[in-house]
């Protein structure tokens, strides 16, 4: 069975063909600038050069259909015909209160979807516009979503709850939804397997430090709790994100500095974290150059805020679970920045974290970086949120 997993962006949609006899990724494509100039697409097989086309894709539909037209081209495709995808598996970002599992698309799922869109606009729409291009183009393939809030759904009240009036949940839904679940999900499941435990038994620390970033207390293989919130720009700081502030700050902005509402998002989602900190580079390899090769303090600065709040969330953490087995590291900076890792870990010796600073040389592979003795073992899982959300489609096929 393949399954075609289609993550659709403002401008981008990303896409692989995963052969789920074996979990080989038989294809992965990036289509970039669609809707403006210059749209390109590149697919990317196991062991031959990268296929590359370029001609202008005027929208979602147009982009998609490139990226079918090479998985079946003659020489640089990897199917012979659309018929050998049994299904298509889209990422959508939120799934609001409804769906905390992954869902078969019909007309209901269409217009709940819509619905959320006020919840995430950014993230939403392009997701919509991504499975009604599919439906088009593939009309008789059976399609899931697969949401990035879903993971999250089993949150205890005292968790998702704000101290706000309960109106506001109640009438608006606004309460945490919590994001990166497909991730958290993923290396929950597959840290447990590499460890040999039943998921049910272990008290699990995920940490997705990417661009984006979100801790999450995972009991029994739930989510119990996790750092974004309401939106993803709660919990610790990211890229060019704030992470959690105090909400008056918004307010002291608006009525005493005179910033408009769309300038304070502008600011919180675009202009803060390690970017806002520097005001060098949202990317923390730069930022990591300038303190270590160019003693930039300012930098030093950032880097000790960005593992900071991760350590105190992973604190926090520990004492929702009542303990913890097991801490992951996953996503760009997770994965592969070990000064990081030893930066967020460092202190937590007396919660019975020690790390092996040679084990934690690793990047990007699968790795056991504390030590024998650790009585938390600490783990780098690569993400793999395709395959997840392809095992996903393919379980609701069944
Ligand atoms: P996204 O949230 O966009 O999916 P990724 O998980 O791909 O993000 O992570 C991208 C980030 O990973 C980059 O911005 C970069 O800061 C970071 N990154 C990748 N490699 C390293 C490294 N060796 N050291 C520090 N950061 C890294």
């Amino acid at each position: 069975m393949k399954i075609l997993v289609i993550n659709c962006g403002s401008s981008s949609v990303k896409y692989q063909l995963i052969d789920m006899s074996n979990e080989d990724l038989l294809a992965q494509g990036l289509v970039e600038r669609v809707g403006i100039d210059g749209s390109i697409l590149t697919q990317k097989v196991k062991g031959r050069d990268k296929y590359i086309v370029q001609v202008p894709m005027k929208d979602h539909k147009e982009a998609i259909s490139h990226a079918l037209n090479a998985l079946v081209d003659k020489t640089n495709g990897v199917i012979k015909s659309m018929d050998e995808i049994s299904a298509v598996g889209h990422r959508v970002v939120h799934g609001g209160e409804k769906y905390s599992q992954s869902v078969l698309v019909n007309d209901e799922v269409m217009d709940y979807l819509e619905e959320c869109v006020k919840l995430a606009p950014l993230h939403n729409r392009p997701n919509i516009i991504g499975i009604e291009a599919c439906k088009a183009l593939m009309p008789r393939i059976p399609m899931a979503v697969v949401f990035d809030t879903a993971f999250h759904g089993t949150m205890p009240k005292r968790a998702y709850l704000y101290p706000l009036p309960y109106e506001l949940y109640e009438k608006h839904g606004i309460r945490k939804y919590g994001f990166h679940g497909t991730s958290h999900k993923y290396v929950s499941q597959k840290v447990a397997q590499v460890m040999g435990k039943n998921i049910e038994d272990i008290n699990i620390i995920s940490c997705h430090i990417g661009n984006g970033a979100s801790i999450t207390a995972i009991k029994g293989g739930k989510s119990i709790d996790t750092s974004m919130g309401f939106t993803p720009l709660d919990g610790v700081a990211m890229g060019t994100r704030s992470g959690s502030i105090d909400p008056a700050i918004i307010m002291y902005l608006v009525k005493e500095l005179g910033y408009t509402i769309d300038e304070v998002s502008e600011i919180l989602n675009k202009k803060s974290g390690v970017l806002g900190i520097t005001s060098i580079s949202s990317d923390l390899r730069d930022i990591k150059e300038a303190a270590y090769n160019n003693e930039n303090e300012i930098a030093k600065l950032a880097l000790d805020i960005f593992s900071y709040k991760i350590k105190t969330q992973i604190g926090a953490y520990a004492a929702a679970l009542g303990g913890v087995d097991v801490i992951v590291f996953t996503a760009g900076i997770g994965e592969n920045s070990f000064e990081t890792r030893i930066d967020i870990l460092e202190g937590l010796e007396y919660m019975g974290v020690h790390l092996n600073k040679e084990r934690n040389k690793v990047m990007g592979e699968i790795a056991l970086i504390s030590t024998d003795d650790s009585k938390v073992k600490v783990y780098v899982i690569p993400t793999n949120e395709e395959l997840m959300i392809a095992k996903e489609t393919r379980d609701l096929l069944h």
